[in-house]
């Protein structure tokens, strides 16, 4: 179970709060299925801040290279992530209203004395991880010879053949 990493959402704005840290994916499962192993770490950052009309914010960001399962070799893949979002305090009891209607790199949440910045961090990863990862063109691990399908063409059968003659 990992640590909490909790702020009073509304405070910290109002306080211009600055608030760093990283978090192991281990500690964030809902990232599991998608990462090829646990082994990454994600940096993040939050800061808050009220603007001239009074609307409370905090900005996100999020920043890490991880490690995906590629669909063509099932070897790993590096992919980087680098996200920035705000996300604009509703009060608690205020609708969030449509998010067809807000930017992409802003969300509305509600206020919440007790956010919990990791979880935040965990759904921006998620938002930002392609569905699918690949190598680029002639990255991929050579296939093993594990299917038994291409026996014929893995690197031991051509060396037989070769001892053989
Ligand atoms: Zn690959």
């Amino acid at each position: 179970m990992r640590d909490r990493v909790c702020v009073d959402s509304v405070a910290f704005a109002r306080d211009a709060g600055e608030l760093r840290g990283t978090v192991t994916t281990a500690d964030l499962p809902r990232l599991h299925d998608s990462l090829f192993d646990q082994s990454g770490e994600i940096a993040y950052s939050v800061t808050g801040k009220v603007d001239k009309d009074g609307v409370a914010s905090l900005r996100l960001d999020v920043a890490a290279d991880l490690l995906m399962t590629c669909q063509r070799c099932l070897g790993p893949v590096k992919v980087s992530l680098n996200s920035a979002r705000n996300f604009v305090l509703v009060p608690p009891a205020a609708a969030l209203g449509d998010p067809a209607e807000e930017p992409d790199d802003e969300d509305r949440i509600h206020a919440d004395d007790q956010l919990d910045v990791v979880d935040l961090v965990e759904d921006e990863a998620i938002l930002c991880l392609p569905m699918v990862a690949v190598h680029k063109t002639g990255e991929c691990a050579p296939p093993l010879a594990a299917s038994g399908e291409n026996d014929s063409k893995s690197p031991f059968s051509s060396l037989a053949a070769l001892k053989r003659q």
